[in-house]
């Protein structure tokens, strides 16, 4: 060991806006000391597992509170440099504790402490001699009988899943097995699925061949595309022929997918034209998500495929970085670190010096700037691919039109002629239950959330839910009000036009899809697969339908309420109904038959639709942007939100004040100040919210009053009755 004192620098699990020096372990082999091992340090009353950023030769801890580190828990860096430069890189521009950082990159397995083993997934396979051995050894052993005769059956071997769906208790009859010497436990790199032969990629047209070709020119630079495609002109298709360029060059592929993108369907299409495609979903277990972790950090996944989060795993041989549907919300984390899974991709890319890839038939206003600022490349398909043609989009007047629940009566004709036609029906309506208002027919009280400054909506007939705290209770008898009972639904939610559908349509097998109707694992895709098969003629539902899934078949996409995007109080409220209706638009006549998109709207002259349903999206965008522009709003200036949330009603604004008055000297006359006001919700679960704009023409000189201003604020008194977090780049304002 050597003598002089050296000092770990650890991010540790904490919320505070620094990391802790300690003393290296009494025992330590100073070899094991690298940047990116894990550290066990003890932590205010309890011990805590850090990772060490560095090795310091001094330290600002006086001597007498500086403590010992327990123990190094790797051998050799967890984390490889890369990623704990992306983290501290991050930590930094979100403004966010290294330590918060750090639990986003670390698999929850390893955050407790587990070793980072296993080498892969454990398969048994039969040995030489078990292939050869004379089973009448085994006659009084039934069950290593069965065992041993489902190994003949599968010579590559077995593993935990599939012995499970097939016997429970199968561990006894396998250690037995092993004791004779006939079986043998080895480990296999995970998602060996290997059934990858026989697949011939579809032939490219002009518009992809030349995308690729731009992209696989840019292979070992930082490059960012993109990739602006109307849905179904083969986007994906583009990605897969990258990657397989990239995999042949023996590296790895990273593809960011939105939340509901990653559909069984997807994953499909990557399989089968990779092998080994590690996946990060919700449905893994915590060693299911160790083990893709650890293939994918040790080279041996060559393609990668996730959401969010999966931004944060580590990569041996980085080639290329894809986001799919770059536009989507869930790509930016709405709490705790509040990252953007897009932007950091192509920093990571940048940092790598690999391509990245942002796709997207509805591309944010965001990557259209970066466009003409010439940051990004783009690339346009715009043309289905196949024999898909583009669907008819037309605006449908209802204005004093006869409505059946919502549905008008040029709506229904429409679907009967459809219908008529053999075709299938797709109907988004953006609000989930039975009616959003519950109101006292006699006096007008409508039933509010106790906890939020909301409505509670109504499902089925006895159950009100509030949809913003979940708060549930049971529709009141009585009108606390006036006394009366006579209470009545106003409006619909996708419950009620289900219902409607039904009575109208009996022979259609009506299907509704929406976060209630699905909660179940699996009922999604059996609903899907009873739409394929054409059990379902009429789908009603959320914007579960407008991405990620495919309806060959569908040739009118009816869009119920346009209006609802219309009046939003969010800046981007127009960006994102534009985004919605073009999406859902996209699902219909993705095959050989014309499809027909009907959007219902009180307001048939509202220049928003207008433009877009006569235009169309690149150039609805391109004129938001430059409205954008004359407004002063992001992307055209950097934005960060101060927030304060508590339940005592004046406290948060008291903070946002105060904080104000700290955060003024070093905001100058460079950095706006707006604020603080209350949220357009105020009172949410109970808890009373405001916020604090910031907004700025330079990026830097708001990072700036940031860091000198923001670890100030925890001490400031007001802070003591109030919850606050800062999001930088914000991507929803309430
Ligand atoms: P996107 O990702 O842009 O929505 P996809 O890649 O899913 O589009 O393609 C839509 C459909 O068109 C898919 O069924 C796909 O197999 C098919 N397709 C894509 N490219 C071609 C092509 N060049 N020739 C024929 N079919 C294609
Ligand atoms: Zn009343
Ligand atoms: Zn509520």
């Amino acid at each position: 060991m050597t003598s002089t004192p050296h000092y770990l620098r650890v991010a540790v699990p904490s919320p505070l806006y620094r990391h802790f020096d300690y003393l290296p372990p009494a025992d330590v082999d100073a070899a094991t000391l690298r940047p990116g091992v894990r550290v066990r340090v003890p932590f205010g009353k309890r011990d805590v597992i850090g990772v060490l950023l560095e090795i310091a030769a001094h330290t600002d801890v006086p001597a007498i509170k500086l403590k010992r580190a327990r123990r190094v828990l790797d051998e050799t860096a967890l984390l490889p440099e890369d990623m704990l430069a992306l983290a501290r890189w991050a930590a930094e521009y979100y403004r966010h504790p290294i330590g918060g950082v750090m639990r986003a990159l670390l698999p929850v397995a390893l955050r407790r402490g587990k070793t980072a083993g296993p080498p892969g997934e454990a398969v048994w396979k039969l040995t030489p001699s078990g292939a050869m051995a004379d089973i009448i050894e085994l006659k009084r052993a039934p069950r290593q009988r069965a065992l041993w005769q489902l190994f003949k059956q599968h010579p590559h071997g077995l593993d935990a899943p599939v012995l499970d769906a097939r016997n429970e208790n199968w561990a006894a009859s396998m250690r037995a097995l092993a004791k004779r010497g006939w079986v043998i436990k080895i480990f296999r790199a995970p998602g060996c699925n290997g059934n990858t032969s026989g697949v011939t990629p579809v032939a490219l047209n002009a518009a992809q061949y030349a995308a690729v070709e731009k992209i696989h020119a840019a292979l070992g630079n930082f490059h960012a595309f993109l990739l602006d495609g109307i849905t179904g002109s083969g986007k994906t298709e583009v990605y897969l022929d990258v990657i397989a360029g990239v995999v042949q060059a023996g590296l790895q592929a990273l593809v960011l997918v939105p939340e509901i993108g990653l559909t069984p369907q997807l994953l499909a299409r990557f399989g089968a034209r990779f092998d080994r495609v590690a996946a990060f979903h919700s449905g893994l277990n915590e060693g299911e998500r160790l083990t893709a972790w650890l293939a994918a950090r040790d080279g041996r996944a060559p393609v990668v495929i996730g959401t969010r989060s999966a931004v944060f795993v580590p990569l041996k041989h980085p080639g290329v970085i894809v986001v799919d549907e770059e536009h989507d919300t869930s790509f930016k984390q709405q709490d705790g670190f509040r990252y953007s899974a897009r932007d950091l991709a192509v920093v990571r890319a940048q940092r790598h010096a690999i391509p990245v890839i942002l796709g997207s038939a509805t591309p944010s206003l965001e990557s259209l700037h970066n466009v003409s600022q010439h940051r990004y490349v783009h690339l346009t398909l715009p043309e289905r691919a196949g024999s898909a043609c583009h669907p008819l989009m037309r605006l449908l007047d209802i204005r004093g039109r006869p409505l059946d629940e919502g549905l008008s009566d040029l709506l229904l004709h429409a679907i009967r002629r459809h219908l008529h036609a053999h075709g299938q029906v797709l109907l988004f309506l953006n609000r989930r239950g039975y009616a959003p208002t519950f109101m006292c027919h006699n006096c007008g009280q409508a039933a509010q959330c106790s906890r939020c400054d909301a409505r509670m909506t109504l499902h089925g007939n006895r159950r009100l839910q509030c949809h913003h705290c979940g708060a549930e209770r049971p529709p009141p008898g009585r009108c606390t009000q006036c006394g009366s009972t006579d209470f009545g639904a106003f409006g619909q939610g996708t419950e009620r036009v289900e219902q409607a559908l039904a009575r109208l349509f009996p022979e259609a097998g009506v299907v509704r899809i929406d976060r209630d109707s699905t909660r179940h694992k699996g009922s999604m895709e059996t609903f899907f697969e009873g739409v394929r098969r054409g059990k379902h003629r009429i789908l009603i539902g959320t914007q579960m339908l407008a991405k990620g899934h495919d309806f060959p078949n569908v040739t009118l996409v009816g869009i119920l309420d346009a209006d609802q995007g219309l009046f939003g109080a969010d800046f981007r409220a127009s960006e994102r109904m534009a985004q919605l209706i073009i999406q859902v638009a996209g699902r219909a006549g993705r095959a050989e038959r014309p499809g027909e998109v009907l959007i219902q709207t009180h307001h048939p002259q509202h220049p928003l639709l207008t433009h877009l349903v006569r235009e169309g999206y690149a150039s609805f965008a391109a004129a938001l942007l430059a409205e954008r522009r004359l407004a002063g709003l992001p992307p055209f200036v950097a934005m960060a939100l101060l927030r304060a949330e508590a339940p005592a009603a004046a406290a948060p604004r008291a903070f946002l004040a105060a904080a104000r008055d700290r955060l003024a000297p070093a905001c100058g006359r460079q950095v706006q100040l707006l604020g603080p006001v209350a949220a357009s919700m105020e009172r949410r679960a109970g808890r009373y919210r405001a916020q604090l704009l910031l907004l700025a023409a330079q990026r830097a000189l708001l990072q700036q009053a940031l860091a000198t201003t923001l670890p100030a604020l925890d001490a400031l008194r007001e802070a003591r009755r109030v919850r606050w977090s800062l999001d930088i780049d914000p991507a929803e304002m309430f």
